[in-house]
């Protein structure tokens, strides 16, 4: 039996996101962009899809453009903002420094072009403040681009009060929401954001679609050159398919957000309360503003891969929850960013859940982590050093 817990990195699509695709995949295949009556009623299927996403947003139909998911929104959103400033002369980006690499790597390229980026602290606990952000703005800031959620460690950040800083700064303000959005409430007029980016496989739709919600008044460059679909700012044939498929998967998990987030945090604190009495581990992340499916440990004297692969034999899919390369050495930059030393932070364990997951699963997985980690230390050097006193113990 297989018992999945990697849905930050992906989860099961819902019947509800199938059934829509299904029907698109088999009967709807004509381009939107058709004059024939097929053509046009795919039109309106696209148009529909767009008012469901907006709506469940708090945005305007008008405001939404449909990407191929969470990475290339980011690009569009963060490049869009940067080149349009150019005019102004601005070319301070703020953000933090545990954004996912789509972010991070798109400022990277930016600060080669001459823009500067300043990377706010996370502190111990993974979080930003609003006051983090009024105090790093100044005249030369064209944009703060600051994450709803951590894909790591869970951390909730401060959305809606950064918004309120940014707009009364009058700086445009962009959120990756794609860990937030069917997961936690967003509504982008509430919570003052003028860019957002979501990804549909994240929250039970398919893969390789998602959004940009971008304000009224906010300039988008496309970053694909051709046809003139989504108002001229992505070009190439609409995955109608996929569209209907995360309209629908949107639609489905907004309607039954807080029922849903109230059985999945009470899984996720059964098994943190469970793995806390693991000696000399730590739970990461902010324990209070956290996602309700976040569980994420480092646990001393292990190697984050070897306990994946033993859980794997366990039939428990996890996550070290860094999303670098398997094979590279480099720790997690969100560890590291929260002030773990190297040796820690390569001892992660990323467990998330979502609402197909079950008590019993949890049960289970709970005795088998513990199990999986003491033979591990069992078979550690280092870690005998540790108990015999040679080496100092990193961790309570
Ligand atoms: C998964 C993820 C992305 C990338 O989304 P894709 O649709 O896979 O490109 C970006 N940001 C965060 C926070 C994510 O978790």
């Amino acid at each position: 039996m297989k018992i999945y817990l990697d849905n930050a990195s992906t989860t099961k699509m819902s019947d509800a996101a199938l059934a829509a695709m299904t029907s698109a995949l088999k009967e709807d295949y004509a381009n939107p962009s058709s004059l024939h009556s097929m053509g046009q009623r795919m039109k309106e299927l696209l148009e529909t899809a767009r008012n469901d996403v907006a709506e469940r947003l708090g945005a305007l139909p008008s405001e939404i453009y449909f990407t191929s998911g969470g990475s290339e929104s980011d690009n569009q959103a963060i490049i869009s903002v940067a080149k349009s400033a150019l005019k102004t002369g601005k070319k301070t980006i703020i953000t933090t420094a545990f954004e996912h690499h789509a972010v991070l790597h798109t400022l990277e390229k930016l600060e080669s072009e001459g823009f500067t980026v300043k990377y706010l602290p996370v502190g111990k606990t993974g979080n930003v403040s609003a006051e983090q952000v009024a105090a790093a703005i100044d005249e030369d800031t064209c944009l703060v681009s600051v994450m709803a959620a951590n894909n790591e460690i869970g951390s909730l950040l401060p959305i809606k009060e950064i918004g309120a800083v940014c707009k009364d700064k009058r700086v445009p303000f962009h959120t990756d929401a794609v860990q937030a959005v069917g997961h936690v409430k967003i509504n982008v007029n509430k919570q003052n954001i003028d860019l957002l980016s979501l990804s549909a496989h994240k929250f039970h739709g398919p893969k390789g679609i998602g959004a940009l919600y971008a304000r009224r008044g906010v300039r988008l460059k496309s970053l694909i050159e051709g046809g003139a679909q989504e108002r001229g700012k992505r070009a190439g044939t609409e995955n109608l398919p996929a569209i209907l498929g995360m309209a629908a998967a949107l639609k489905e998990e907004t309607s039954n957000i807080e029922a849903n987030a109230k059985k999945i945090t009470a899984m996720r604190d059964k098994l943190i309360k469970g793995l806390s009495t693991i000696p000399h581990s730590v739970l990461n992340g902010d324990t209070k503003n956290r996602l309700p499916g976040n569980v994420h440990f480092c646990f001393e004297g292990i190697e984050g891969e070897s306990l994946l692969l033993l859980l794997d034999s366990y039939g428990i899919e996890a996550s070290s929850g860094s999303a670098c390369t398997s094979g590279s050495l480099d720790p997690s930059h969100v560890l590291l960013a929260i002030g773990h030393p190297h040796e820690i932070a390569h001892g992660s364990l990323r467990l998330t859940i979502s609402r197909y997951n079950t008590d019993e699963e949890i049960e289970q997985t709970i005795p088998a982590v513990k199990k999986v980690v003491e033979r591990l230390r069992n078979m550690s050097p280092v870690w005998r050093d540790k108990v015999n006193g040679v080496k100092p113990f990193l961790l309570p």
